[in-house]
């Protein structure tokens, strides 16, 4: 199910509904805090043990369990599996053991924690309580893996749409990202709350202070800042509107806030399933969202050489390109993004409309003689071994240009020289980009990151097989449509909606909490336009139950009155 659909209901009413307490295995310790707060908030008796509490809370809490207190206990997988933990388990009524994040159990994923291999002995400790495994990143592939590693091979399988129809999806070509990034954000999403991933800590730091320079209201996130920064950015994300976080994927597993606006990357994600659950962090209220990601042939290099360079088995070496590959296929493809992206995930729907290929369909063109070209300069450079020969050099060749490399080479003599005039650089770089991306060239990464042919080059070469390409698209690739900014609110309700915010700012202060487990923007937008007049108008309005009624319900029509009163001044 994907994020925001609902997957934590699926174990939370069993474990109410249920005698004794659920035992919830996360390994998302930064967001325990959060998760039992909006429980909390919500009157379920909800507690979590982890790394950084007290001593003394911790007994406490492990009290409240014992006296059978707690609906619904939060524990870290390498806790959940020391002996005094499983010890404490023993010595109360467990409802349910429910593993969420399920798919880093997965070694083919990309997510992979060892610490979750050991979460299988549950089901032999405790083979007659229920357990539940969730996830909203897997292939069906994963899904085998998941039932197999925690001994759940007999448990019904449920599989919701992946579809988020909310997000739009926008893939562009990388220039000056920094300066795209930024008309992203001033044009479309002004004063929004949004995350920016990139690749490397050091890219991050240099984002993140040239958006501040710029005006945005932006802060950091990687593994390598201090635990207690890290914290507190987060929290300012978390409980302040409109911040920009611009961070590397350690940011944001699980992170629950509903009203981010967009997710924008960067750099290319290594995987389909990473981009997707980035991705799905947007927009988990359900209004409008933008998933926007920019890449390049830089991208494609650097990728190609991160995984040859790593240390890894080489079955998994594979695997690492195997899903480079599915991600550049979504990058490279004329048809609708979120046609590729459901069928890697085993789900088939039709076009979207709503991602950038539905909005402005990109024209296509038959690249199968510039290909050859291409593969021909390649081949002839490939043969001077040991020399060092970037994509840029041969673009150059190939469109006839006299650098004092290509005259110190000789390479004007080249029969492939100058027969690429026709097409511009930018279109060059599209065409290798697009060659890299279907293995039809390969990047030697041990040496100097010299291109190669491949086993199906040949093919190409010989006219067997014809290539089509996307074209490269020379204005900025917004699409021509409103995008996602807040839904219009009718005029007179704008003040209200106003005035709630601010009493829900103020609450949430308060209270110590983040301001959407008090009320989400869409609950507030509904109270500004109904105007109800009582309990029972306050209770027909989504959003609002009866802990929440009880709670807020007066001062919510409080507001309302005092800004209608205000509205007729
Ligand atoms: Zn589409």
């Amino acid at each position: 199910m994907p994020t925001g659909g609902g997957k934590s209901l699926c174990y939370q009413i069993p474990a109410l509904a249920r005698e004794g307490t659920g035992v919830v295995i996360s390994s998302l310790i930064a967001l325990m805090q959060d998760q039992v707060d909006a429980l909390t908030e919500l009157g379920v008796k909800a507690a979590y043990l982890n790394s950084t509490q007290e001593w003394q809370q911790a007994r406490e809490v492990e009290r409240a369990f014992l006296a059978g207190e707690l609906d619904l206990l939060y524990v870290a997988p390498e806790r959940l599996l020391t002996d005094r933990c499983l010890d404490l388990l023993s010595r109360a009524k467990i409802s349910l053991f429910a593993i969420d994040e399920a798919h880093c159990v997965s070694q083919w994923g990309h997510d992979f924690r060892p610490e979750y291999l050991g979460l299988s002995y549950l089901a032999e400790r405790w083979p007659d309580v229920p357990r539940i495994a969730l996830t909203a990143t897997a292939t069906a592939e994963t899904q085998v893996e998941i039932a197999q590693r925690l001994s759940l091979q007999e448990a019904p399988h449920f599989v919701a749409s992946f579809d988020r129809p909310n997000i739009c999806y926008r893939i562009v070509e990388k220039k000056e990202v920094r300066r795209q990034l930024l008309t992203l954000i001033n044009e479309e999403h002004p004063n929004d709350s949004g995350i920016v991933y990139c690749l490397s800590r050091a890219r991050v730091e240099d984002t993140a202070a040239f958006l501040v320079r710029e005006g945005v209201n932006a802060l950091a996130y990687h593994a390598g800042l201090k635990a207690e920064l890290r914290a507190q950015n987060q929290a300012r994300f978390l409980r302040e509107e409109g911040v920009v976080m611009v961070a590397t994927i350690a940011f944001g597993m699980g992170v629950n806030k509903p009203d981010v606006r967009f997710v924008a990357h960067i750099d290319l994600p290594k995987s389909v399933e990473g981009y997707y659950q980035e991705t799905g962090r947007a927009g988990r209220d359900g209004e409008p969202a933008t998933a926007w990601l920019a890449y390049g042939l830089q991208d494609v290099v650097q990728l190609h050489r991160m995984i040859n360079d790593s240390m890894a088995e080489e079955f998994h070496r594979r695997n690492q390109g195997r899903q480079l590959d599915a991600m550049l296929g979504l990058c490279e493809t004329v048809s609708c993004r979120r046609t590729g992206l459901l069928a890697y995930f085993g789900q088939e729907t039709n076009a979207c409309g709503n991602c950038d290929t539905c909005l402005q369909p990109p024209e296509s063109w038959d690249g199968t003689v510039a290909a050859q070209k291409l593969m021909s300069a390649v081949y002839r450079l490939w043969r001077e071994r040991g020399q060092r020969f970037g994509g840029g050099h041969l673009i150059d060749i190939l469109r006839g240009k006299l650098t004092d490399r290509v005259k110190e080479y000789g390479h004007d003599s080249l029969t492939v020289f100058g027969v690429g005039a026709d097409i511009s650089e930018q279109g060059w770089r599209g065409v290798l980009r697009q060659l890299l991306a279907q293995n039809l060239l390969s990047i030697d990464t041990q040496g100097f990151g010299t291109l190669g042919l491949t086993e199906s080059s040949r093919e190409v070469l010989k006219g067997e097989r014809s290539l089509m390409f996307r074209r490269e698209t020379t204005v900025a690739s917004k699409p021509g449509r409103k995008t996602a900014a807040q839904p219009e609110l009718p005029p007179e309700a704008r003040a209200r909606f106003h005035a709630l915010r601010q009493w829900r700012a103020a609450t949430a202060k308060e209270h110590g909490v983040p301001a959407f487990i008090i009320f989400n923007d869409a609950t507030l937008r509904q109270v500004a336009i109904d105007i109800p007049q009582n309990a029972d108008d306050l209770r027909c309005i989504s959003g609002i139950g009866v802990r929440k009624l009880e709670a807020y319900g007066d001062a919510l029509l409080e507001c309302i009155a005092k800004a209608n009163t205000a509205d007729a001044f």
